[in-house]
């Protein structure tokens, strides 16, 4: 079995037909799809076919999955609302396992419920759903999340922030599934979440947290919601396609201003285009490639470079052969 980030193991990167039909027979044919296109399933819009989309809706299923990726020793790799990636447009020769529901369901990878001030969550869930939740429910501490496009999965992941919160302040704890199918829960104290790092071992799934919040008065936090959502419309390019900010911001630094600094705004390569709105977004303005915004994440990484003598570093993972 071969993690993409992983150390290789009979590596088998083409699944047969055949051996996905065993698949489909334990969690059902409409949760494994062939040749499906990342695009669809990104929010920059841009990537080529996964040989195979695995659909997971319950941890039993996510187990089954990784069972038979490790019977057939397959590349592969998790995914959440995919709002932080980059895929090739050749897409994935392996299996992508998406986490991702629309809406919360109990027993499922997106389950939402509270008890006092403990919120349980499962990996699938949106970040807007979960502040607003939380916000009915009276919890504060999750109102910076609103706007962001991201499952809690993915979130936890690269440790997520904005308006000086992150994803870390709030776990208590996390549920993860190893690779080898063991169900684990790791304690706060045992994670050490960092500037969009969470130092969890990359072939960890992630399956569910518990986050450990505050009371406060509903109509209070609400207005917050407000708040954080109208600061984000004037500042970000949110009603466009892109991937996030693409950059890390360097220590004491903000990755949007170098780039405008550089004179980047604006600039295009093909489809993918800075946007003139916010330096740090590239936006697909209609075809971008993923060669597109590679050739374009060169060139702003050069002109940042020669006139701030900055390195930047990609925040947005970059997947597949480029
Ligand atoms: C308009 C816009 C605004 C944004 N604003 C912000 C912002 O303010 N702050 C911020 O931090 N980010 C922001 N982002 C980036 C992005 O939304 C966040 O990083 C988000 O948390 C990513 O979640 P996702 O579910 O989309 O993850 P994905 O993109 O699907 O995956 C990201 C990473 O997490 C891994 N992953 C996903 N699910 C799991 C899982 N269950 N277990 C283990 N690993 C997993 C993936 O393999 C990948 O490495 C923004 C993006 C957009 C498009």
């Amino acid at each position: 079995m071969k993690h993409v980030d992983g150390s290789m193991i009979d590596t088998n990167p083409t699944v047969s037909a055949e051996m996905a039909e065993e698949l489909r027979q334990v969690i059902g044919p409409r949760s494994v799809l062939p040749q499906a296109a990342l695009s669809t399933h990104t929010t920059f819009k841009v990537g080529g076919p996964a040989d195979w989309l695995c659909l997971p809706e319950t941890v039993s299923q996510l187990r089954d999955i990784l069972s038979w990726i490790n019977k057939v020793g397959t590349p592969w790799i998790v995914l959440g609302n995919g709002s932080n990636i980059l895929f090739s447009d050749d897409g994935f020769r392996g299996v992508v396992i998406k986490i991702r529901g629309a809406r919360p369901v109990d027993h499922t990878l997106w389950h939402l419920s509270h008890s006092g001030v403990q919120v349980r969550v499962g990996a699938g869930v949106g970040l807007a759903r979960v502040a607003s939740y939380c916000a009915e429910a009276g919890l504060t501490g999750m109102e910076w999340a609103t706007g962001i496009p991201g499952v809690v999965g993915g979130a936890v992941r690269g440790n997520a922030g904005a308006h000086g919160w992150e994803m870390g302040d709030v776990i208590n704890e996390l549920e993860v599934l190893t690779s080898a199918g063991m169900l684990e829960t790791l304690q706060r104290d045992s994670l050490s979440f960092r500037y969009r790092h969470s130092g969890l071992a990359s072939d960890l799934l992630i399956t569910g947290a518990t986050l450990s919040l505050t009371e406060d008065d509903p109509s209070i936090i609400r207005r917050r919601i407000q708040e954080y959502t109208e600061q984000r419309k004037n500042t970000q390019p949110s009603a466009d396609q892109s991937a996030g900010c693409m950059f890390k911001n360097p220590a004491g630094e903000s990755a949007g201003r170098l780039i405008d600094i550089a004179g980047c705004k604006g600039v295009a390569v093909g489809g993918a285009m800075v946007s003139p709105l916010h330096g740090n977004f590239i936006v697909n303005r209609g075809g971008a490639t993923s060669k597109d915004t590679l050739s374009l994440i060169d060139s702003i990484r050069e002109k940042v470079r020669m006139e701030t003598g900055v390195e930047l570093e990609l925040e947005v993972r970059v997947v597949g052969s480029i």
